[in-house]
Formats: structure tokens, C-alpha cells, sequence
């Protein structure tokens, strides 16, 4: 089979057949702190109000409104009160509080004169220089979170100020679907990752740091399992050992064409898997399947997702970036934002590149321009095997196939950062 002639496909349809075959990962619950990143399984619902007393805004006094419609006015000083601080202050007509950002208001008052606009020359008399409405500066009980609300619903993905938000409503734990565990290996006899000198043939291997790093953030949990020697049964026992600890597995090099290329020999024998050409460049080769893993709870058995990247770096990166990441991210709860943001960008410079039946993903350097438009250039060479000029983009321009796209054109873009 591996032999055989493919046919060419469209990448929305590598991206179509990887994504209906991934299934999203049984939700978990997980400490609040952790949960950033992450996809809600569940509707939270709040449990207490925030704030829980109704408090002042500023630095002031806390007064009858009634008392400053007229200004200035002198009152009465009747104490001070922090926050934190639980006295419970009963301001009579006539008189302020002496009142901290935080402090809860104090019985009778009804608006907060900020500090700016008064004058305490003596510790029991202010002179107040402002008249306020009744509730200004005042935060009431429940003015953020009210107890019994839906705050977050389920497929909300949780952010560092939602993870605060949980704290404070004194959420412990949330249920969310979680990382997904993923083993990454890397192929080839001809990489070297030791630091020791290169021999004639070898290189440095490049993309199992480059993957690790991408993996890790895409949310998932990465396991490097480092380079797997050109060996059937070794690979083959590192296969199979992985899928039955991860959730899935991702491996680069050894799926094209080649004599040598192993990962294909072994998984077209152990796995159920789709061997696909795309119609893009780079990253024409493309291997997906599913591996069996343990049973789940429930008796069935657990299927976990190959992705079978090619060996030349920008072609490896690229199809993370279009085929593995869109199904990490389903696996981890997400249902919107499986790709990339896309923006219509102008070529400042042209986008050159011949015919040949296939798009091309040029790595761009764009920047939002006072015009508001996002602008890119290439970033050099465009090799397969040209990772550092590729590590100047922050963008993948999308030139359909033909002679390119001349300057001043405009061109899709798909933002990487
Ligand atoms: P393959 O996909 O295994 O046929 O490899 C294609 C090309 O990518 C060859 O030139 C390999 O030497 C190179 N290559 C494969 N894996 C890596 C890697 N992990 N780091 C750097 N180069 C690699
Ligand atoms: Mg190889």
C-alpha cells in the first residue's frame, strides 16, 4: 500500500478527514489554577457573590448625598476605616467616614466623596468641595458575580483573568476537557542530538525542540521521546508503548517516498491509517492514522491519533500548524478556532512562486500598518529545509496557485502568533 501512487488532495480535505476522525477527550476536573487554557466542560455556576458587601471605589469620605448637594459643606468626622477592616459605622446626617478603596460602606451613607475633593485641616472636619449622586463610587454587593449565576458557560476557554474570576467566587476546582497528553518522536538515522561532532551525512536534529515547544503550546502535555533509531521493531515497541500512556501521538520524518522511511512501514502494519498527499507546499506528505490504546472505563477501546509529520522542518512545522494542532485542539473541547486567525493582508513586496497545481504557505513577516492593514514580506529563502528563515515569520501567506502575487496585491494570511 505504502507504494502505491497517491492521489492529491485538497488540504481542506486532509483537514476534513483528520478532524472527523479525532473524538474530544473525556472532561476532568482539575484545580482552578490550572484550568488556563483550557476548554469548560461545564457550566459555572457561582456559589458566592463578589464583591460580597457593597464597598467604596476610591479613597474618601463616605456621606449622606443629601449632605453635599450644596458645596461646599463641612461634616463631621466621626473615625476611619480600611479595608478589611469589619467595623460596622453608622454615618448620621451631618457626619462623613474617613473611608479606604476596599472598606466596606458604613450604615447610612449612601455615595463616597473621592479624597481629591475634599480638605481635612482638623481630624474631625472635612470640607467637602463636590456634590455627588446617591451610589457614586459605591460597589454594590454582587456588582461582579452574583451567587446562582451562570458565569462561565461550558466551551468557554478559560483565561488567566477567568482562573481569578474562579478564585473569587471561592471555585476550587472546574471541570474542563484537559491537556492532551502527546508523545513526540523524531526519525532518521542521520540526526544527531548529542552535541557530538558530526560525522559525513549527519545533521542536528532540529524538530523534536521545535515540536516539543509548538505542542506545549497548543495547551497540550508533551512527552519527547527523543530520536528512534531507523529500526521496525523499535519503533514499532515505542508505538505502541506510547499509545497506551497518550492521548495522541505525533512523530516527524520517515513518511514520504523514501526506502528508509520506517514510520511508514511500521504504521501501515500496526495501525489503521490514511496516507495523503496534499495539494499544498510545503508539506506535501502526510500521514494520519489511529493507533490502538488501553480500554476506557466504559469497556471500549481507545483509539489514539497519529500524526505522522514529514522530516524537513518548515514542511514538519507547517503541518502541525494545518492538520495536527486544529485536532489537539478538538481533542482538548475546542469547537471554534481549530485553525488559525486568517486576515487579508497587501504584499509589500512580491510574492513570487511558479505554477504547479498546488498552494503555497510563504512564511511572511507582517505588521498592522497606520493604515490598519496588515503588511508582509517574505522572509527569505522558502526551502522545505530553510527553517531559519522561517523562524522570522509570524505569518503563513497563502498564494494560490499561478505566478505569485505582485506588490500592492493583497494576500491571505494565517497569523501564527
Ligand atoms: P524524511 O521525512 O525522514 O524523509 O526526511 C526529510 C528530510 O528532513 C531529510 O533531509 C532529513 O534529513 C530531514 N530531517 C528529518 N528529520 C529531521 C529532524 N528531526 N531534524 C532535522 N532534519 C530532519
Ligand atoms: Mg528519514
Amino acid at each position: 500500500m505504502p507504494d502505491t501512487v497517491l492521489e492529491v488532495i485538497p488540504l481542506r480535505d486532509a483537514q476534513d478527514r483528520v478532524l472527523s476522525a479525532v473524538a474530544t477527550l473525556p472532561e476532568r476536573e482539575i484545580a482552578c489554577l490550572h484550568a488556563a487554557g483550557l476548554v469548560l466542560a461545564r457550566d459555572v455556576v457561582a456559589t458566592e457573590n463578589n464583591p460580597p458587601f457593597a464597598n467604596t471605589a476610591v479613597d474618601g469620605f463616605a456621606v449622606h448625598a443629601s449632605d453635599v448637594a450644596n458645596v461646599p459643606a463641612e461634616l463631621r468626622v466621626i473615625g476611619t476605616i480600611a479595608a478589611g477592616d469589619g467595623t460596622s459605622w453608622n454615618v448620621g446626617v451631618g457626619e462623613a467616614l474617613r473611608i479606604m478603596t476596599g472598606a466596606p460602606m458604613p450604615n447610612g451613607a449612601d455615595a463616597v466623596v473621592m479624597v481629591e475633593d475634599c480638605e481635612q485641616s482638623v481630624a474631625d472636619r472635612v470640607m467637602i468641595n463636590k456634590s455627588v449622586g446617591v451610589g457614586t463610587s459605591v460597589r454594590p454587593v454582587a456588582d461582579d458575580v452574583r451567587a446562582g449565576d451562570t458565569v462561565f458557560q461550558a466551551g468557554t476557554v478559560m483565561n488567566a483573568a477567568g482562573a481569578g474570576v474562579l478564585s473569587s467566587m471561592n471555585a476550587r476546582h472546574v471541570w474542563v476537557y484537559p491537556r492532551a497528553k502527546v508523545a513526540l518522536l523524531s526519525t532518521g538515522d542521520e540526526l544527531v542530538t548529542d552535541g557530538s561532532p558530526l560525522q559525513r551525512g549527519q545533521i542536528r536534529e532540529s524538530n523534536l525542540t521545535m515540536l516539543e515547544l509548538l505542542i506545549a503550546d497548543s495547551s497540550c502535555e508533551v512527552t519527547n521521546l527523543g530520536v528512534i533509531a531507523d529500526d521496525e521493531a523499535l519503533l514499532e515497541r515505542t508505538l505502541r508503548e506510547a499509545a497506551l500512556t497518550h492521548d495522541a501521538i505525533v512523530t516527524s520524518g520517515g513518511v514520504s517516498m523514501g526506502d528508509f522511511d520506517v514510520v511508514k512501514a511500521v504504521l501501515s502494519r500496526i495501525a489503521d491509517m490514511q496516507w495523503m498527499q496534499m495539494a499544498i507546499k510545503p508539506a506535501k506528505p502526510f500521514a494520519f492514522g489511529l493507533l490502538n490504546g488501553t480500554e476506557t472505563q466504559d469497556r471500549l477501546l481507545r483509539r489514539v491519533p497519529i500524526f505522522g509529520l514529514p522530516g524537513n522542518p518548515v514542511s514538519s512545522m507547517i503541518s502541525y500548524e494545518l492538520l495536527a494542532r486544529p485536532a489537539l485542539r478538538k481533542m482538548m473541547g475546542h469547537t471554534t478556532n481549530l485553525l488559525r486567525p486568517m486576515i487579508h493582508a497587501i504584499a509589500d513586496a512580491p510574492l513570487r512562486r511558479k505554477p504547479d497545481g498546488k498552494t503555497h504557505f510563504m512564511r511572511v513577516f507582517g505588521h498592522f500598518d497606520t493604515d490598519g492593514r496588515l503588511h508582509v514580506r517574505d522572509t527569505g529563502p522558502q526551502g522545505s529545509h530553510q527553517l531559519a528563515a522561517t523562524a522570522g515569520a509570524n505569518g503563513l501567506a497563502i498564494v494560490p496557485d499561478g505566478s505569485g502575487v505582485d506588490a500592492g496585491g493583497t494576500v491571505d494570511v494565517m497569523l501564527l502568533n
